[in-house]
């Protein structure tokens, strides 16, 4: 059987996926902290991991995605402050519109969405363990983790422990035993949301969520951890640190998540995209424009998904083309069929994606099925087979080659003259004003093979597609 191939972050190395348990594959991704509208740098993650289920999917029967939301967060409680909001209508709010902007892109939703809130009671069992392991200790109304305690620290990033105080920006405080030390649980004041705790009303740290849910929803280890590169540190190794350290794993990086993928960032003009930097562009902001969700989807698979991926008007445009020409190519064979493809067969179409996902060679793949699809001198014999090949692909991308018709339909109203439609009402108009009713109607049925049919009614004329 070919074997799947992915880039594992802890061991740095390309390895062939062996599962834990080949009858339940277990996927984790850290999801997005619902304060605001995600940016394209938070959906090239989730279309990854929507890609990566859909792989492993076409291998394993049963695959379990497990991607989180944080909603509770310093972030969240300052726009709470800032709009006068609640912070359950700011999380409520963000998590929909976040749901539906990545269902837009073709992603299906995880199999389970834990909340961090609902979680509370476990974070806190998790912190108990690791005090009584001595790995944490209370400071002060906090409770932190102490990296000293945990020599293999670090070991993910590859960060010395220069590095690792430095990128952390860690803020000296008077109640750290050491400067690396991180938050597992911290106050609340009166006017922020806190759970009690045997350390007094407060609220859990981020990396401890993460630690907790993929434990109570995939059982330790699993099989693939998974995020943005930028969570490698601090967030994914103090993950590790915790679920390592609270079950007597101190030696075993590996005992939390057996494989890490990391996908490489979003650039503009080779620069991050980033909210700090300002020079991100919102999901929804690229949909409202009018690209279709599934054109976004194909540019942020457009790059290897270990490489930057920058953005540009130019690889949208680029990107709306393929889609046309896929989706164009699906509809006029739709007359040739398809037949089952046998697994060795099966294999052969997926081996770029297979290949540590590379989505490069799978397109160049698509175009070459494309060209030979679009020859006149192929059998329908050959062509029943290439469309197979190619529909497999599309629905392991999740270029949702059902959509075809609906798509082009839409594209061609996009490029309708909405122009010259106004101009032939005016003339309408004016020609039932001078009762001249054969040239009104003449220009009812020049609109009618445009597609377009005319509404009649007190407000004037509106027109809507056929
Ligand atoms: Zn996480």
């Amino acid at each position: 059987m070919a074997q799947i191939q992915f880039t594992n972050s802890l061991t740095r190395k390309k390895e062939v996926f062996e599962p834990l348990d080949p009858t339940h594959i277990r996927l984790y991704a850290c999801g997005p902290t619902v304060y605001d509208y995600a940016h394209l740098g938070n959906a090239r993650m989730a279309v990854i991991f929507d890609l990566l289920r859909n792989v492993l999917e076409t291998r394993y029967e049963k695959v379990t995605y497990v991607s989180n939301i944080t909603d509770i967060d310093d972030k969240i409680m300052t726009r709470a402050k800032e709009t006068g909001k609640d912070i359950s209508d700011i999380t409520k709010l963000y998590t929909a519109i976040y749901n539906e902007d990545m269902a837009a892109l073709g992603n299906r939703a995880p199999t389970i969405q834990p909340h961090a809130t609902d979680h509370v009671a476990e974070m806190i069992a998790q912190i108990e363990q690791l005090i009584d392991a001595g790995h944490a200790y209370e400071s002060d109304g906090h409770v932190l983790f102490h990296v000293p305690s945990f020599p293999k620290y670090g070991g993910l990033s590859g960060r010395s422990r220069d590095e690792q105080i430095a990128g952390a920006r860690v803020e000296v405080a008077s109640y750290k035993k050491d400067a690396a030390d991180f938050v597992l649980w911290k106050p609340s004041s009166e006017d922020e949301p806190g759970w009690p705790s045997p350390w007094g009303r407060g609220r859990p740290g981020w990396h401890i969520e993460c630690s907790v849910m993929s434990e109570k929803h995939l059982g330790l280890p699993f099989d693939i951890h998974g995020g943005g590169a930028d969570l490698k540190f601090p967030h994914h190794e103090n993950e590790i640190a915790q679920s390592c350290c609270a079950h007597g794993n101190e030696g075993d990086l590996s005992a939390f998540a057996k494989t890490w993928i990391h996908n490489g960032f979003l650039t503009v003009e080779g620069e991050k995209m980033s909210k700090s930097l300002g020079n991100f562009t919102l999901i929804r902001d690229v949909l409202d424009e009018g690209v279709d969700g599934i054109v976004i989807r194909l540019a942020l698979l457009s790059a290897s998904y270990k490489k930057p991926l920058d953005w540009s008007k130019e690889l949208i445009s680029r990107m709306e083309k393929m889609l046309k020409r896929i989706y164009t190519v699906i509809l006029d064979t739709a007359e040739i069929g398809t037949i089952d493809l046998s697994e060795t067969h099966k294999n052969d179409v997926l081996a770029a994606l297979y290949n540590d996902l590379n989505t490069p060679q799978a397109f160049a793949d698509i175009h070459r099925l494309l060209s030979d699809l679009e020859r006149g001198d192929v059998s329908s014999e050959d062509k029943e087979v290439l469309r197979s090949e190619l529909l497999l692909l599309c629905d392991t991308l999740g270029l949702k080659p059902e959509n075809a018709e609906n798509y082009l339909n839409k594209a061609d109203a996009s490029t309708l003259d909405k122009a010259l439609v106004q101009k032939l009402i005016t003339e309408r108009d004016a020609a039932k004003q001078n009762k001249d009713y054969a040239r009104a109607d003449a220009l009812r049925d020049e609109l009618k093979d445009m597609g377009i049919a005319l509404k009649d009614g007190p407000e004037g004329t509106t027109w809507e597609r056929l």
